[in-house]
């Protein structure tokens, strides 16, 4: 589904990133963990193509994508993003903000993106914040808006960057509950937290990656209870 081959990313001739490849099945749900710094968000950053690679080739369903200057735009649409600020436009109701890009972007019908959009917020549990502004949301609110808007574009993969970085911890539950919901309804998805047992109960396998580069792959039974190399454990001992 996504296929990342010996990608090497730099900035300013350092290397952020070093030899990654990550296949990601469809239906999968892999979660990337490692220290501050370590390259998860420009990981994420270089799959939907916000940044461009030094070497190595990122493929979504067969399909180069990588440094693709065309039409990345198109590309874009297929990768759901969900970062820590939600990024809603203030002065557009949740449904406007909901429906802007199916609808302008993708040119699907209008009403039909209204159903699914309806559809969507029910799932989250805000059928009745359709027609209400951003402002009028908590911060888990909005945040369960922004995962709603990346999924009306019917996304082959979603990316979540530490979603419930900046919520209240009485808010992180609720966002959280809707990944998990995605995940068993078998959307492909990849997730950078910081939320361990999250981690664990979602991951279909656990990646983790220090100074750039993948450090261990394994299932969250093995990664959590048995970590096998010691940056790993380094890195566990932190949460316990
Ligand atoms: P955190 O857990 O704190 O979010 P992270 O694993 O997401 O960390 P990144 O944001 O991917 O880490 O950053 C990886 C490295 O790349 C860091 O050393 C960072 O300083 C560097 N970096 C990130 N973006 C840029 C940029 N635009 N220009 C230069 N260096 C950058
Ligand atoms: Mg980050």
């Amino acid at each position: 589904m996504l296929e990342l081959k010996n990608i090497r990313k730099e900035f300013d001739g350092t290397t952020i990133l070093k030899d990654i490849s990550l296949d990601i099945h469809q239906g999968e749900v892999v979660v990337l963990v490692g220290p501050s710094g370590c390259g998860k968000s420009t990981l994420l950053r270089c799959i939907n193509g916000l940044e461009h690679i030094q070497s190595g080739e990122i493929y979504l369903k067969g399909d180069l994508i990588s440094n693709q200057v065309k039409n990345m735009h198109l590309v874009r649409q297929k990768i759901g993003m969900v970062f820590q600020s939600y990024d809603l436009f203030p002065h557009m109701t949740i449904l406007d903000n909901i429906i802007l890009g199916p609808v302008k972007s993708q040119h699907r019908d209008k009403k039909e993106v209204i159903r699914e959009a309806e559809e969507l917020l029910k799932r989250v549990g805000l059928q009745d914040k359709r027609d209400a502004y951003p402002r009028q949301l908590s911060g888990g609110q909005k945040q369960r808006v922004a995962i709603v808007r990346a999924l009306c574009m019917q996304p082959e993969i979603m990316l979540f960057d530490e979603v419930t970085a900046a919520l209240d911890p009485e808010m992180v539950r609720e966002v959280l509950d809707v990944m998990l919901e995605l995940a068993k309804e078998g959307s492909t998805m990849v997730i950078v937290t910081h939320e361990m047992q999250f981690a664990r109960a979602v991951a279909d396998r656990v990646v983790f990656i220090d100074q750039g580069e993948i450090i261990e792959e394994s299932s969250p039974a093995q990664f959590f209870s048995c970590p096998t190399t010691e940056r790993a454990q380094k890195f566990l001992n932190i949460f316990e």
